[in-house]
Order: C-alpha cells, then sequence, then structure tokens
C-alpha cells in the first residue's frame, strides 16, 4: 500500500476588501456559501467553508478585507480577520493582478510577520492584465516575506484553480477530516439566508444605503408534506429616508430584492421558499453589541 496520508486543516483566505476573496472561496467549495459584490467590506464576519475530497478536508476561512480606517464595527471586521491568521494552518493572502501595492497590502504585511503558518500569495484577477505584468509582482513579493507558494488566478473565470487547490493540499498538515464530510459551514442556516438577502441590498441600493443595512432571518419553517419553507426576514437600517429607499416607490425595490434572494434561497433549502420581508430602523445597530451579536457580526 502506498497510500497518501490523509491531509485536514484551516486555510484562512486574507487580504484588502476587494480583491476576491469570497469569490475565491466560493469558487473552491463548487457552492455560495459567502456574499460577493463589486463594493468593499461586503463580506463582514469570518465565514467558514468547507470543501471535503477523498483524501483531504480543506476547511476555509474567509475573511472581511484588512485595512486601517473605520470605526467601531469597521475595526470589529478587521478583528475578525486578522484573528483567523492565527487560527489557520496555511494563510491564502490575496492581492489583486492589476493593483498589487496598496497600503492596506503594506499593513497586512506587517501583520503576516507574526504568523507562524505557512503563507501562499494568490495574485487574483490575471484576467485584467497582460501575462507579463505579473512577473515584477512575484519578483517583488517573494523579496518582501517567505512565501510557500505564489499562485496567479482568475477567480472569476476559474483560471488555475485546480492547481491552486493541490498546492492547498500539499502545504496542509496531515491530520483526520474535522467535519463530517457532508458538512459545508459552521455558519447557522438562517445567518446564510440573511447574507444572501443582504447581498441583493448590496447590489440593489448601494449607492443610497452603504454600510447601513442589516439583515435578521426571524424564522424558517417548512410546511408539512410540502417541499415549500416560508422565511421571514428583516431587513434593518439607520434612518427612516433609507427605509423608504428600501421599500421604494410602492413597495417595488423591496420586492425586487425579494424576487432576486429567494431563487438562491431555494437553492440553499432545496425547496420552493415563500419568502416575506420587513423593513425597520435601528439607528444605533452598528455600535450596539447586543444587535451586532443578533446579525451574527459579533461571537457570543
Ligand atoms: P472580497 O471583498 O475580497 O471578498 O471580494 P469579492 O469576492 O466580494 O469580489 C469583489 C469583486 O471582484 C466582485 O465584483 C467580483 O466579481 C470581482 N472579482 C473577483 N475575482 C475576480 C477575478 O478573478 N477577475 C475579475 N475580473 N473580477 C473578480
Ligand atoms: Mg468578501
Amino acid at each position: 500500500m502506498n497510500a497518501r496520508a490523509f491531509k485536514s486543516g484551516f486555510i484562512a483566505i486574507v487580504g484588502r476588501p476587494n480583491v476576491g476573496k469570497s469569490t475565491l472561496m466560493n469558487r473552491l467549495l463548487g457552492h455560495k456559501i459567502s456574499i460577493v459584490s463589486p463594493k468593499p467590506q461586503t463580506t463582514r464576519t469570518r465565514i467558514l467553508g468547507i470543501k471535503s475530497l477523498p483524501g483531504a478536508q480543506l476547511i476555509f476561512l474567509d475573511t472581511p478585507g484588512i485595512d486601517k480606517s473605520g470605526g467601531y464595527f469597521h475595526r470589529l471586521m478587521v478583528t475578525a480577520a486578522m484573528n483567523t491568521l492565527h487560527e489557520a494552518d496555511l494563510i491564502v493572502w490575496i492581492v489583486e493582478a492589476g493593483h498589487p501595492h496598496s497600503s492596506a497590502d503594506k499593513f497586512i504585511l506587517e501583520s503576516l510577520g507574526a504568523v507562524k503558518s505557512p503563507i501562499m500569495l494568490v495574485i487574483n484577477k490575471v484576467d485584467l492584465v497582460e501575462k507579463e505584468r505579473l512577473l515584477p509582482i512575484i519578483d517583488r513579493f517573494q523579496s518582501l516575506l517567505p512565501l510557500v507558494e505564489i499562485v496567479p488566478i482568475s477567480a472569476t473565470k476559474g483560471d488555475n484553480i485546480d492547481r491552486l487547490e493541490s498546492l492547498l493540499i500539499e502545504h496542509l498538515p496531515e491530520g483526520p477530516p474535522l467535519y463530517p464530510p457532508d458538512q459545508l459551514t459552521d455558519q447557522p442556516e438562517q445567518f446564510i439566508i440573511a447574507e444572501l438577502i443582504r447581498e441583493k441590498v448590496f447590489h440593489l441600493a448601494y449607492q443610497e444605503v452603504p454600510y447601513a443595512v442589516a439583515v435578521e432571518v426571524e424564522q424558517v419553517k417548512t410546511r408539512e408534506g410540502r417541499e415549500l419553507t416560508d422565511v421571514e426576514a428583516t431587513i434593518y437600517v439607520e434612518r427612516d429616508t433609507q427605509k423608504g429607499i428600501i421599500i421604494g416607490r410602492g413597495g417595488a425595490m423591496l420586492k425586487k430584492i425579494g424576487e432576486r434572494a429567494r431563487p438562491e434561497i431555494e437553492m440553499l433549502l432545496g425547496t420552493q421558499v415563500f419568502l416575506r420581508l420587513w423593513v425597520k430602523v435601528r439607528s444605533d445597530w452598528q455600535q450596539d453589541d447586543e444587535a451586532l451579536r443578533r446579525f451574527g457580526y459579533l461571537q457570543r
């Protein structure tokens, strides 16, 4: 027998906002666990995603973008990302091929100095640049810190993802699976549903309601003997004017949000979904630990 030992471990995916961390995790998992948008700070807490293979279990930790500025809630998000650096067996640091030298990346570089686990650099969005642009980026990062691999990819196109996956497995420690093979995440179903709704709000109303939105799912209940689930959720905003925008003229915006979120919730639950949405004002939720806990952004 020359069976290879089973590999397993936690892989932290870190980087500045908007480089494609959540897109990459979803791509590697083959499922949408983490929400994605063209705006920074879409991901607000650590999102765990599990990939079980015959010879390995990869446990990804998607994180909020690391940068410096911001108030209480923002700092909470950055702390969540920083904490995963020390929980992980392997770090994937993502930079963008087109903009590899931001000041946030300098800050991350400093933070990685204290990390014991191996670090792999992933250069994402290679679909947006000429191939010749990559070589100087690789040279530069190699001179900055010890890296076990440097892997150029496109998370949206899928370029080089298989290669990245085998390299991740190679650098994971030996060990048994840590989660049941059919488990995809440790996040409660209700939280993932809330995130899918929040993503649609981000996509449809970002201009008007940037970071004010949080979503709480109050009920997920399957109707007896039927392939139909009732889902009830509340969208929280900070001001009355924002409430008006989310509801829209004659309820048009809220309807649109529901129409876009529903099919994704149906995919997740595997049943038809009857979705009911409410909008409420809660002006202080970003400063209120009780609210932050309820929305899943602060651990108990
Ligand atoms: P995060 O903030 O690091 O989690 O980034 P997201 O995963 O939310 O992605 C931010 C934006 O970058 C989204 O609009 C993605 O569609 C886009 N994006 C992610 N990966 C790629 C890629 O490989 N190529 C291109 N062109 N866009 C990408
Ligand atoms: Mg993200």
